[in-house]
C-alpha cells in the first residue's frame, strides 16, 4: 500500500468521535446503541475498503470527516424505517406477475385478514365438538363443493404441495412422467429436481413430443409409486405431437393399482373459454376423470393468496395429511382467511370474474381497456406537461404466471415519450419512486399497459411523470 491511502486510513474518523455527534443528534430514539455502533463499524470499513482498492488517485481532502460519517450512518438507520415491501402499481401487462406478487387480493380478502389476524381465531379449535380441530377444514368444505373434490388439503404453495404428494406417494419408489412434461417452471421449481428432494425416482417415458399410453403401461413395475401429469404450464410443444389423456392413465392406474396425480399448476375453477380464451382445464374436469389427487396453485387464475391446494380421493388425501412433512409445510391463519374469502366468490362465477382483479383483468373486453386508457390520457393532458408527449396504441397483454402461456390477449397501451429524457432513464425513474410505477419500454417510448392499471393507479402514474418531466 502506498504511503498516501496509509495517510488516508489514519485520518478516517474513529467510532467513538462520530458515536458522540450522532448521540447530540438523538440517534437513540431511532434505533439502541449496539444497532448504530454495528451501522458506524459498517460505514468506517466501507470506506477503508473504498480507500484500499481505489483504482483512481485519492486526496487526502477527500477522506470524509466525522460529521459525514455520522450522517451517512443517519441515512443508513432512517433507512431501516422505510418499508422495503411496497405496493406497486404494474403496467406491464402481465396479469399474473410473478415478480410483482400474482394475484392481487379481492377486499373480502383483506378484510377477513384483518379481522382474524387482529384476534384469537378457531383456527384449529373445533367449535361445534369443543375439541381441536384441523386448520384445512375452514376451506375443505368450499374446495370440495367447488371442484368435486372428495376432500381438500392446502400447504404453503404448489411447488409444497407437489414435494408432499410425491413423497408421500412415491418414496423410494417410482414416479413415472412423460419426457415432454418435465418441466421448469421458474425460480428453480425444475420437476425432476423436486422429485429427487421427495426421494421418489424419476422413471422418465416417452419422448419431448410424444408420449403414448403404451409408454407408460411398458414403465409399471412392482417398484412404481405414482403415475404424474404435469401440466406444461409456461409454454406449448406444437405440430407433431401425442400425449396420453387422462382417462386412460387413470384407467391404467386403476388396473395396476398405482395411484395418478395431476399438477394442474394454475388451478381454474371456471370456464376461460366463455371470454374467448383458450380453453385451460379447470380442476374439476381434472377431477371427473376420477384421478386420485390434483395439484394447484392458489394465487394463479385462482386469483388468491399464495398457497398449494392438494384434491382429490379421500384415501389418499387421509395419507397425505398423516405425512410429517406436511406439517412443515403448513399455511398460516393469514392465507387461510384470504383463500376462504377468495372461494366463496366463485359460488357465484359471474361475481368472481367482476371481483378478483386477476381474473376481471383477465376477462375485460378490450373496449373498456380503451376507454380507461382514453380517461388516463385526457387526466394527463390536463397536468400540461411540457416535455411529455403521449399517444395510445393497440398490443397483446399476457396472462403470466405459467398460465396460457400462447394466449395473446387485446389490450390498449398509452405511450409517454419524454424530449429530455431517454426511455430507458424514465423507466428507471419510475421504479425508483415512493410507489413505483413498472412499465414496459419500447425505442424511444415508456408504455403503460392498462389491462393490468387500474383507475385506482391514475394518480400514482401522474405523481410519478410529475417526478420525471422536471
Ligand atoms: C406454477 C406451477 C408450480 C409451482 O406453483 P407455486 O404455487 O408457484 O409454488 C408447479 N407446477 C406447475 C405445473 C405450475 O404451473
Amino acid at each position: 500500500m502506498d504511503d498516501l491511502r496509509k495517510e488516508m486510513l489514519k485520518t478516517l474518523p474513529k467510532i467513538d468521535e462520530v458515536l458522540l455527534i450522532l448521540e447530540k443528534q438523538n440517534i437513540y430514539d431511532l434505533a439502541p446503541r449496539d444497532i448504530v455502533k454495528e451501522t458506524c463499524r459498517k460505514v468506517v470499513q466501507d470506506l477503508r475498503d473504498k480507500i484500499v482498492n481505489a483504482k483512481k488517485k485519492i486526496s487526502v481532502e477527500s477522506c470524509p470527516d466525522a460529521a459525514s460519517v455520522a450522517s451517512e450512518v443517519e441515512k443508513s438507520i432512517k433507512g431501516l424505517y422505510r418499508y422495503s415491501l411496497r405496493r406497486v402499481v404494474n403496467a406491464t401487462g402481465v396479469i399474473l406477475h410473478t415478480n410483482l406478487g400474482r394475484a392481487p387480493l379481492c377486499p373480502e380478502a383483506l378484510q377477513r385478514i384483518v379481522e382474524v389476524g387482529s384476534s384469537y381465531s378457531n383456527l384449529e379449535f373445533d367449535l361445534a365438538k369443543g375439541e381441536r380441530g384441523q386448520r384445512y377444514d375452514h376451506v375443505s368444505s368450499l374446495i370440495c363443493a367447488l371442484t368435486g373434490a372428495e376432500d381438500a388439503l392446502i400447504v404453503n404453495n404448489n411447488a409444497a404441495a407437489v414435494l408432499l404428494v410425491l413423497n408421500t406417494l412415491a418414496e423410494k419408489k417410482e414416479a413415472i412422467v412423460s419426457r415432454g412434461e418435465l418441466i421448469e417452471i421458474g425460480g428453480e421449481f425444475r420437476i425432476p429436481e423436486i422429485m429427487k428432494k421427495s426421494a421418489s425416482k424419476l422413471r422418465e417415458v416417452g419422448t419431448t413430443n410424444r408420449t403414448r399410453l403404451g409408454d407408460y403401461e411398458k414403465a409399471v413395475n412392482d417398484k412404481t409409486g405414482l403415475i404424474m401429469k404435469v401440466h406444461t404450464s409456461n409454454f406449448r410443444i406444437v405440430g407433431f405431437t401425442e400425449e396420453a389423456d387422462i382417462e386412460s392413465l387413470v384407467a391404467l392406474g386403476k388396473s395396476r393399482g398405482v395411484p395418478v396425480m395431476d399438477d394442474l399448476g394454475s388451478g381454474c375453477l371456471i370456464d376461460l373459454d366463455q371470454y374467448g380464451l383458450q380453453h385451460e382445464p379447470t380442476v374439476r374436469e381434472a377431477l371427473a376423470t376420477g384421478i386420485d389427487v390434483v395439484t394447484f396453485s392458489g394465487d394463479k387464475l385462482l386469483g388468491g393468496p399464495q398457497a398449494g391446494i392438494i384434491v382429490g380421493k379421500k384415501d389418499v388425501l387421509e395419507k397425505i395429511k398423516k405425512n410429517p412433512l406436511n406439517r412443515a409445510l403448513r399455511i398460516d391463519k393469514f392465507t387461510l382467511a384470504a383463500l376462504e374469502a377468495t372461494l366463496m366468490h366463485y359460488l357465484n362465477p359471474v361475481s368472481a370474474v367482476n371481483k378478483l382483479r386477476s381474473l376481471k383483468a383477465l376477462t375485460e373486453p378490450v373496449a373498456a381497456v380503451k376507454k380507461r386508457a382514453e380517461k388516463l390520457i385526457t387526466k394527463l393532458q390536463k397536468e400540461n406537461f411540457d416535455s411529455l408527449k403521449f399517444s395510445l396504441r393497440e398490443d397483446f397483454a399476457a396472462a403470466g404466471g405459467g398460465s396460457l402461456p400462447t394466449q395473446q390477449i387485446p389490450t390498449i397501451l398509452v405511450g409517454v415519450k419524454n424530449k429530455k429524457m431517454t426511455a430507458s432513464k424514465m423507466e428507471e425513474k419510475l421504479r425508483k419512486i415512493d410507489v413505483p410505477v413498472i412499465v414496459r419500454v419500447d425505442k424511444d417510448e415508456i408504455l403503460f399497459d392498462l389491462r393490468t392499471v387500474a383507475e385506482d393507479d391514475f394518480d400514482f402514474i401522474i405523481e410519478g411523470l410529475k417526478q420525471i418531466s422536471i
